[in-house]
């Protein structure tokens, strides 16, 4: 272990790169994000203050022996910093001529719950004067001085920060100053005192002097914060395992808040809200990092740096755009200007909303920088549904604006509309949303790390004080969470728990309206409305090259016969108008029409009941002839919509009492008419038939094939409205692709005894009409015998589709309307199932049925057609493991047609061979 190599120098990536093997991902795992970017900033030239990095394995090493620091690592930090001071020309713990540091937390994946920066290191009462003497500067000397205290106290300590605030508001207040930058060198003199003086009272001992001593306890603290709550929250929720371990960045500090020429800021190499190729970002002259993201003075625009410094302004322009460069990705950077001089602090993959993912993706292509594939990994799924969320009704808010609601406008952190009731602290909010089942909006004069639940339940944040690069706006569109921050006009009262604006009081409980997207934020609540996905042409091109990559011929390996492009992405569409829909955004067929649906409709539903409540053949056909011309202009449209598609239709599959008046409130009425002594004869015979359609189990009883066999007059009627209305669109030149699908098959004689009677009426219709066209009988799966069984049904039917919302409740044995509500969310928040079977695909069980049926399937019908067309159709996760198993497709509703186009690329490119 001794000789263990736990600490490398930013000179020395190619070392770490030899440790790990060579691949860029296993050195940031070993340096974490931050320390392999600034060793890889030292490689390419760019000026980087020296440091080191203390590596993830030293934590983790540290965590395993029950908080020791692993053998040799101390003496490693300690030599490091010796080269350190070589490369500064400086002294750790030397009065004559200090070398300060920073110690900064550093995981291979930045984790905003995390421990925060110790800044000023190595400073202490002799160090301090040899700063002054040094700097001739004894206020910013005893203003680094104190702020070390207060951070070392706070992050390393675990003092209450309030505590060190407290003091100095108090001070400030004594001394009739509002501002910081009021206070002169003896103030800050008198605080670090005071502040030394809260460290002895709250932890017992003093304030550590020696240098050696704030490094191995910052160096510890780091390593401890792995395993705080908030980053096991954080963790927990952002699904970040928690066996990776933090590395420790020790940095030289250099200073923006010098008088001259010196200044911090924080950017963006592309704008993180909208994708534009500009730089963005916001910096402070004379002050230090933490003055930016605390938002406590006002930043400035960084376009204005190019006025106030321009050499430096060049530079960094030159700097940024290598950095993209060579990174092939946005970057989100830390600066420092210390006496003219620009350092760069950190450099990372830039967070950005999903609008600017896409376009700096696409935009990324057309520049050269990135291909397509690269594109299209590099947009998450849930972002393209992000874009395709709810944004306000222009007219509604134009209409709130007039009437006065319109209360006030922040920064437009993370787009989107958010309407809920206002809370204001994180405990109540997240206790609102998830017992309560309210839709919150998260009220904060700003955020921090411990927030972050009470944000992560919340439809929406807002907040009064921060900019674009505050917590609240990091957090938001890493999230997807609308978030509005900077609402500067907010008067938020914490004791009273209410909000003040131009007069008028919002408490706690009331209802506000955000738009993320524009900064407003209104009274009330305002209607919000779906966003067109035409008018998104980035989102629109990226897509198309997602399904470019999923035709590609061949890029899935499989058995012959099987499908060897990528998946197609078909939609689940009841009516022309949601077929229409479901094509323009991309679908390549209808997995699935439930026509009953169309049998709720007001004039049509008597005529149902009617063919339902029949006593006989003759009285049924009566019914089922007025049926049989709605159906058929029903397909006549879905066909029409998506000529030269396959369209597969779905035979009547609920159980008939769905048809019927509830039978609780007819009993009711016939029991009131009896009492009032009034006597309905129809009503009564009513009743009775409604309870002759009783069933203890209706979901396992009389339903899907069973009612086709048992009554096959009604799919009679509706395999003729199919095949009439298809060869009506061929005759008008159109490409009808029907596919008839029969539900709930549990045993091939089902299909044995109801398929040939169809297949007989489709070429009757085909004669009668003089036109032929090809057509499938199919069935879907959703009885888990019908899996187990699937070779023997392939013998009958031409094609599968999953149904996997029934096949999941078939074999868990959960009932798919009462689980959730009764005990499935507990399973899952207990950790007894890893998720929702219902939303994501249980490949351990359900997902093993599906891939034994379709091999069966395809063993007797070697290029036999299979879908999903359950809900887990749109669900990425389920995406993948449709693909693995050799689907043909999958189908979804229309809206989420999009998401799955991008699901279904990434997999064909994540599981190429
Ligand atoms: C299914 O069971 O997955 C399915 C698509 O059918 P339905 O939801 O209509 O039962
Ligand atoms: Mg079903």
């Amino acid at each position: 272990m001794a000789d263990h190599k736990w600490v490398y120098t930013f000179q020395e990536v190619e070392e770490a790169e030899k440790h790990v093997g060579g691949a860029w991902k296993d050195v940031r795992s070993l340096l974490g994000g931050k320390g392999a970017n600034l060793a890889e900033m030292t490689r390419i030239g760019i000026p980087v203050p020296p440091g080191f990095t203390v590596t993830t394995e030293a934590c983790n090493a540290y965590i395993a022996a029950g908080n020791k620091f692993p053998e040799g690592m101390w003496d490693q930090e300690l030599a490091a910093m010796k080269t350190t001071e070589e490369l500064t020309g400086k002294k750790f713990g030397d009065p004559e001529k200090p070398l300060l540091v920073s110690c900064r937390s550093g995981a291979v994946k930045s984790m905003p719950g995390m421990m925060d920066t110790v800044l000023n290191i190595g400073l202490n009462d002799e160090t301090a004067k040899g700063m002054v003497a040094l700097t001739g500067d004894e206020r910013f000397v005893y203003d680094a001085y104190r702020r070390l205290v207060q951070m070392f106290g706070s992050v390393v300590l675990g003092i209450d920060d309030e505590a060190f605030e407290d003091v100095l508001d108090e001070y400030k207040k004594d001394k009739g100053v509002d501002m910081d930058t009021d206070l002169k060198a003896d103030d800050w003199k008198k605080l670090t005192l005071e502040f030394q003086k809260i460290v002895k009272k709250e932890k017992g001992f003093d304030f550590p002097q020696d240098p050696y001593e704030q490094l191995r306890l910052a160096t510890e603290a780091v390593f401890a914060s792995w395993n705080g709550k908030r980053a096991v929250d954080y963790r927990n929720a952002a699904g970040i395992p928690h066996d990776l371990g933090t590395a420790v960045n020790v940095v030289t500090m250099v200073f923006g808040n010098m008088e001259e020429a010196s200044g911090t800021g924080v950017a963006f190499t592309r704008n993180p809200s909208t994708g534009e190729d500009k730089l963005w970002g916001e910096y402070l002259l004379n002050a230090q990092g933490e003055d930016v993201v605390a938002g406590i003075r006002n930043a400035d625009d960084i376009s204005k740096l190019k006025e106030e410094l321009p050499e430096v302004y060049k530079q960094f322009q030159e700097i940024t755009e290598k950095l993209e460069n060579h990174y092939r990705e946005m970057q989100d950077v830390e600066f420092t200007i210390e006496l003219g001089k620009l350092w760069m602090l950190q450099t990372r993959d830039g967070k950005r909303t999903a609008k600017a993912a896409v376009k700096i993706a696409v935009d990324m292509v057309a520049e050269g920088l990135i291909n397509k594939e690269e594109a299209v990994m590099r947009v998450e799924p849930s972002q393209v549904d992000t874009l395709l969320h709810p944004q306000f009704d222009h007219q509604a808010k134009q209409e709130a604006e007039k009437s006065g609601k319109l209360i006030a406008k922040g920064v437009n952190a993370s787009p989107g509309a958010a309407v809920g009731r206002v809370y204001f602290d994180a405990d109540t909010a997240e206790e609102r949303s998830k017992k309560g089942g309210q839709d919150v909006i998260m009220v904060r004069p700003f955020t921090k790390p411990d927030d972050v639940h009470g944000m992560l339940a919340s439809k929406g944040i807002l907040t009064s004080e921060g900019g674009a690069t505050s917590h609240a706006a990091v957090v938001a569109r890493q999230f997807g969470i609308p978030c509005v921050v900077g609402a500067s006009e907010l008067q938020i009262n914490m004791q009273e728990r209410s909000l003040e604006v131009s007069g008028k009081k919002v408490k706690e409980g009331d209802y506000l309206s955000v738009d993320g997207t524009t900064g407003e934020v209104f009274l009330g609540e305002i209607h919000s409305v779906a966003p067109s996905l035409e008018e998104q042409t980035e989102l629109m091109e990226l897509l198309s090259w997602a399904d470019e990559i999923s035709a590609t011929k061949d890029i899935r390996s499989a058995p012959k016969g099987w499908p060897t492009r990528g998946l197609m992405v078909w939609a689940n569409a009841d009516y022309p108008e949601d077929a229409r829909r479901a094509r323009s955004y991309g679908a390549q067929g209808i997995g699935l029409c439930r026509t009953e649906h169309m049998f709720f409709e007001p004039e049509r539903l008597p005529i149902v009941q009617k063919m339902i409540l029949a006593d006989t053949v003759e009285e049924r056909q009566t019914a089922l002839d007025k049926l049989l011309p709605y159906q058929r202009s029903d397909f006549d449209g879905l066909f029409e919509a998506m000529t030269g598609l396959p369209v597969i239709i779905r035979l009547i599959d609920p159980p008939l009492h769905e048809f019927m008046p509830d039978e609780h409130e007819l009993l009711e009425e016939v029991i009131t008419n009896r009492i009032e002594g009034k006597e309905d004869k129809e009503k009564e015979a009513l009743l009775a038939s409604v309870q002759g359609l009783h069933e203890s189990n209706p979901m396992m009883g009389l339903r899907g094939v069973r009612l086709s066999v048992v009554m096959p007059e009604i799919v009679s009627m509706q395999v003729r409205a199919i095949f009439e209305a298809a060869a009506d669109v061929k005759l008008r030149g159109f490409e009808p692709h029907p596919e008839v699908m029969i539900p709930l098959t549990g045993h091939i004689n089902e299909l044995h005894f109801i398929q040939p009677k169809l297949e007989e009426i489709a070429k009757q219709v085909m004669g009668e009409k003089g036109v032929e066209f090809a057509y499938k009988f199919g069935t879907m799966i959703e009885i888990p015998r019908a899996g187990l069984t699937a070779d023997e049904i392939a013998e009958v039917a031409e094609f599968f589709s999953f149904g996997t919302n029934d096949l999941t409740q078939f074999t868990f044995g959960y009932s798919r309307d009462d689980a959730e509500r009764n005990f499935l969310v507990k399973y899952v928040e207990d950790g007894i199932l890893p998720r929702n079977p219902f939303q994501t695909i249980d490949t351990h069980g359900v997902g093993q049925l599906m891939d034994l049926t379709v091999k069966k399937g395809r063993g007797t019908r070697v290029n036999l057609e299979v879908g999903i067309c359950g809900e887990h159709g749109g669900d990425p996760e389920s995406i993948d493991w449709c693909y693995k198993i050799g689907l043909n497709y999958v189908s979804c509703s229309p809206f989420r047609v999009p998401v799955a186009r991008l699901a279904a690329a990434q997999s064909a490119l994540n599981n190429r061979e």
